[in-house]
């Protein structure tokens, strides 16, 4: 007889080998854990956190490697703000957003929380950087207190 908690986790896990299949990736074991942990934020995540939620089960030189493949294919992208600590987040384009990879990165100054934030396409559009630059990179990054730190203070 199928339990409900079985039938979850194969809907989960459905979403992460889907998301590994889009980016002509094999699937393995760790891989599925790892997107499972980004599936889980919706922030921004640092190595030390990945660490965390691995717990002591993972081999250190598979977890490095395992983020250079999934950067290279882009089935996620880095973030560093102010030379702090380097977060991790899966693709925009990988959260359904219309922008599809056009974002800022929003950094709570409270609690030093970044979320990808969608911006607007037509921002670059038929304006002076379209027009004079070629653009190969966006990163922007807003500063501010998120909901939660608004309320504290
Ligand atoms: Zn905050
Ligand atoms: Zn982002």
């Amino acid at each position: 007889m199928q339990v409900r908690s079985d039938t979850y986790k194969s809907t989960v896990s459905i979403a992460e080998k889907q998301l590994l299949k889009q980016h002509q990736l094999k699937v393995t074991i760790f891989r599925l854990r790892l997107i499972a942990i980004f599936l889980k934020q919706n922030v921004a995540i640092s190595e030390r956190e990945i660490k965390k939620q691995l717990g002591t089960s993972y081999d250190r030189i598979t977890l490095y490697r395992t983020l250079e493949t999934f950067l290279k294919k882009k089935l996620i992208h880095k973030i560093t703000i102010d030379k702090g600590e380097t977060l991790y987040a899966l693709s925009y384009s990988n959260l359904n957003y219309e922008t599809s990879g056009i974002h800022a990165h929003f950094k709570c100054t409270a609690c030093e929380t970044c979320w990808c934030v969608p911006l607007d396409k037509e921002m670059f559009k038929y304006n002076y950087i379209e027009n004079t630059f070629k653009i190969e990179e966006i990163e922007i990054i807003i500063k501010g207190k998120c909901k939660k730190c608004q309320t504290i203070n």
